[in-house]
């Protein structure tokens, strides 16, 4: 997960207050009988699935992105040859309309050739890999630290504590991960309002419950835009 284990990495991190209220919930149905230390470490479960869920979902949605564009440039790398010789094998050499294809099709594929250079610069593949894996990884963490929250919030458990602080480990190495592959701003709000859909809390920002995930103003929750999120 990429939020809020530092002051400096965003408003993020102030989304633990939510957390502590529904775990206030929790303690209520079984009677108040949670020591308070239980009830921090469920609360750092829940905080800690919180985040994985925000970063798996910019990751998924940048697996999505990759994915179409290493399409894009192999489509690109394929179409121009295929329908320029279809072309001349169909009509022959002698196709009056030949001489404007090959310099339409010689523009594209300078065009072709220049953007699967950057994508070798950009070393897409190799960012289409770890975002797949991430996305994978942060949603496992997500529903694991769920399980422990809601084990530490019904039994006095030493084996969920040992699981918490495993999962903790986990977390922290594929947070480190994901902190070398980059995440924009906007991504992170995107993945914030996910976030908060899927767990129903409100935004410290705009202080609304998320019922979509259209873009809204918040810049907490909301300022990214749709259309270009489903290509960066
Ligand atoms: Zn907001």
């Amino acid at each position: 997960m990429l939020f809020g284990t530092s002051p400096e990495e965003g408003n993020f991190r102030v989304l633990s207050q939510p957390a502590t209220h529904s775990l206030a919930r929790a303690d209520e149905s079984t009677g108040g009988s949670l020591s308070s230390n239980l009830k921090e470490r469920a609360d750092d479960a829940r905080d800690r699935a919180f985040h994985a869920w925000a970063t798996g979902y910019i990751f998924e949605k940048r697996a999505q992105a990759l994915r179409k564009k290493l399409q894009l440039v192999s489509f690109l790398g394929l179409v121009v040859p295929l329908v320029v010789g279809g072309l001349a094998l169909s009509y022959g050499v002698g196709f009056s309309a030949l001489p404007v294809i090959i310099i339409v099709g010689s523009a594209i594929g300078i065009a072709q050739a220049v953007v699967a250079l950057w994508s070798l610069v950009a070393t897409w593949v190799e960012a289409y890999d770890h975002a797949v894996r991430s996305a994978v990884n942060n949603k496992a963490l997500t529903r694991e630290f769920e399980g422990v929250a809601r084990a530490l919030t019904i039994h006095d458990s030493a084996a969920a504590e040992i699981e918490l602080r495993t999962l903790e480990a986990r977390d922290d190495a594929q947070r480190d991960l994901d902190t070398r592959a980059g995440v924009t701003e906007p991504q992170k709000r995107e993945g914030m309002r996910s976030a908060l859909l899927r767990t129903q809390r409100k935004c410290v920002r705009c202080e609304k419950i998320p019922e979509s995930m259209q873009p809204t103003e918040c810049g907490v929750c909301g300022d990214y835009n749709n259309w270009l999120s489903g290509w960066r």
